[in-house]
Formats: structure tokens, C-alpha cells, sequence
């Protein structure tokens, strides 16, 4: 695979802050590959895209394009001469243009009738024929992220940068304009680096997920791997529910109150490691024998969240389908997952069970 996006040891920080916006960031994005850059708010989410596009300029590190240096200590190579487009947050459209004139801003210098070809061509792509001639004020928001994209599209970028490009959006069109950002970047094989800060927003439209807290990459793997194996305790609690729940190891064995489960402990493992549980890999059954307890269910349609007291202290929290119907303080045994389990220190994953 051929990386169109290299960054090494990237250091960024704003004049007057005292904490850098990014530190020594390694991130490699392949050919064609959609990843998503994850992280709180001020985690440095969109320098990252700004130093990818050029709009800022790296303090330390390298910048590569597509095997290109395009920053350096030595070398900076201008936006305009990038092959990257960006669609902005807030999407930056012209309000005193219409629809194909947005578009066409873009497209640099082309003969007039080359010009008219490649608007119809991105018109058609992003399903915008019909409103060529609207102004933005006249356009849905879900319009206007495409024309937004039709426009960075426009010059045929190398690589696409999209900032947030759903923030704008209502619940339901988010989840459609997903899948069609999603299809669109796949049908032109582009390689696209979306900023979200939705857990959910990222494993659903990415091949892979970068995971970024203050300013440095913590993980960068696909969504299910991120998900269930993060590579420590703050992306697991980053990027979904996460209970962990403590074991004693025993030669190879994780001693738990969800049971015992083989290990393979590394030389530095501690004695006492914690499990980690997200909230459907587990099952709840109703038995006096068991050692757990249901402390409350609360209904949500189509699954029941349970809170279940362990006798270790831990509060499992816990999703199950909606027809599990457990009354609070019934003794319950806890069934787990353990193709999904897998076992921290105080700081980092240190293996699987
Ligand atoms: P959000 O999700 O809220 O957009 P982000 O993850 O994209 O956040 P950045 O916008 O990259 O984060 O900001 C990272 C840090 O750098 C923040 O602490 C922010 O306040 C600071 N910062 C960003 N731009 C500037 C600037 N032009 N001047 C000074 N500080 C800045």
C-alpha cells in the first residue's frame, strides 16, 4: 500500500499557548483509504488537517504528499500547489453565487467549455442538477455540504480534507449523508481524512480511526480494534462505554467475578490486571446462585441498560436486548464474551485473554 499522507514527528504551537496544539505526530494515511480523526474538542483535530493542507506551518517534523515532502525545516510547499481539497466546517460557500458558480471557483484556469463539462460532471456526482442555479440561503443543509464538496472536489484533488462536515446536519440526515459521503469517496477511490469528534460518526464512515487526545495520536487501527482492544484505559473510555473489572493472575489464568479465563501473561504483567467490558459483551441471566446483582434497568426501546453490582465494588454497566426483563435486586450471573476481553495494567492494554 502507498501512503498519500506522511506525517513524522509533527510538532505544532500556537504563539501565546503554552501547551502545543500537536506533539510528535506520526500518522501515515494510504491510497484511497477513508480515516477518521477522532478526538475531543481542542484535542488538535484541525491543525492536524491545516498542516496536512498547509495552511499552518509545521514548528518540527515533515509533512509528505503522496512520497512528496511538501514541509519540512527547509521546504514548504503553498496550499494551492498541494493537490489537497478541503471542505470547511462551516462549508464556506459564496451566498452571492449560485450553486455552479460555487463550483466553478474552484476549477482554476480550463476552457470555457471544459469548465462547463466538469461543473455538469460534479453536479451529477453529488446529485445536484436539479439546484444548479439556487443560492446557498436557498439549499438544504445537507445541499450545501455537497455543493461544499462538489467544490473542493472541482480541481481533482489527490486527497480530500473534510473538518467536521456533519456538525451542520440534523440526527436523520446525518446518518444519510454518511452513507453517501461514504459511497462518493469510494466510487472516486480518493484517500479522505475526515475530523469528527462522534465515536459513532467515525467507526460508521472510516476504514480506519485515528484517536487523538491532547494534541497526540493514541491509535490508529481499524473501528472494531480500536473499539475492543484499545491500546490504553483513556481511548478505551474515549471511545465508548467501558467498565474494567479487576483479575488476579494465576499462572495463566485471569481470576475474575466474570469468571476465569486463560491469559498469557507478559513477563512485565502485574499480578492484579482489570478487564476490560463494553456494554453488549456481556449477557445477564437471572439466577439465585449468582454473585451479581441488578442494581437498576432503565428502558430505552430497543435494549434495557442495566447496572449490575459486582461483589469486587465494580458497577458493570451494561446493554441488553429490550425483552431481557430483570427486576432491580435480582441476583444475576454475568456471561461474557471472551473472544472480546482483553486485560489492562494501570495504563495500557498488556494483552488478550
Ligand atoms: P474542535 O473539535 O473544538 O474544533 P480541535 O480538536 O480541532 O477542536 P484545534 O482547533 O486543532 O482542535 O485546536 C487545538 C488547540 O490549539 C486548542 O487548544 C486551541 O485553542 C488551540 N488553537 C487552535 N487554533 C489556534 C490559533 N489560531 N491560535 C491560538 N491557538 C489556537
Amino acid at each position: 500500500m502507498q501512503p498519500a499522507i506522511q506525517l513524522s514527528g509533527v510538532w505544532k504551537r500556537y504563539p501565546g499557548n503554552e501547551e502545543p496544539a500537536v506533539r510528535d505526530l506520526d500518522l501515515t494515511v494510504y491510497r484511497g483509504e477513508i480515516l477518521a480523526l477522532l478526538g475531543p474538542s481542542g484535542c488538535g483535530k484541525t491543525t492536524t488537517l491545516r498542516l496536512i493542507a498547509g495552511f499552518e506551518r509545521p514548528d518540527a517534523g515533515t509533512v509528505a504528499l503522496n512520497g512528496e515532502v511538501v514541509a519540512s525545516e527547509d521546504r514548504f510547499v503553498p496550499p494551492e500547489r498541494r493537490g489537497v481539497g478541503m471542505v470547511f466546517q462551516d462549508y464556506a460557500l459564496f451566498p452571492h453565487l449560485t450553486v455552479a458558480e460555487n463550483i466553478a471557483f474552484g476549477l482554476g484556469r480550463l476552457t470555457r467549455s471544459a469548465r462547463r463539462e466538469r461543473i455538469r460532471d460534479l453536479l451529477r456526482l453529488t446529485g445536484l442538477e436539479d439546484v444548479h442555479d439556487r443560492y446557498p440561503h436557498q439549499l438544504s443543509g445537507g445541499q450545501q455540504q455537497r455543493v461544499a464538496i462538489a467544490r473542493a472536489l472541482g480541481p481533482n484533488p489527490q486527497v480530500l480534507l473534510l473538518d467536521e462536515p456533519f456538525s451542520n446536519l440534523d440526527t436523520e440526515l446525518r446518518l444519510q449523508m454518511r452513507v453517501e459521503l461514504r459511497r462518493l469517496l469510494e466510487q472516486l477511490g480518493i484517500t479522505a481524512v475526515l475530523v469528527t469528534h462522534d465515536q459513532q460518526e467515525a467507526m460508521a464512515i472510516a476504514d480506519r480511526m485515528a484517536v487523538m487526545l491532547a494534541g497526540h495520536i493514541e491509535q490508529v487501527d481499524t473501528p472494531e480494534k480500536v473499539y475492543h482492544y484499545p491500546v490504553n484505559r483513556a481511548v478505551a473510555q474515549f471511545v465508548g462505554q467501558a467498565t474494567f473489572v479487576p483479575a488476579r493472575l494465576n499462572g495463566v489464568l485471569a481470576e475474575s467475578d466474570l469468571g476465569r479465563f486463560a491469559f498469557e501473561p507478559r513477563a512485565s504483567s502485574p499480578d492484579l490486571v482489570e478487564l476490560l467490558v463494553r456494554p453488549r459483551d456481556v449477557s445477564l441471566e437471572a439466577d439465585p446462585q449468582g454473585i451479581a446483582v441488578v442494581l437498576s434497568r432503565q428502558f430505552q426501546g430497543p435494549e434495557t441498560v442495566y447496572l449490575v453490582q459486582l461483589p469486587c465494588g465494580v458497577q458493570l454497566q451494561t446493554s441488553q436486548p429490550s425483552y431481557v426483563d430483570i427486576p432491580p435486586g435480582t441476583r444475576v450471573r454475568v456471561r461474557c464474551n471472551r473472544a472480546r476481553l482483553a486485560a489492562f495494567d494501570r495504563h495500557a492494554q498488556i494483552g488478550v485473554t
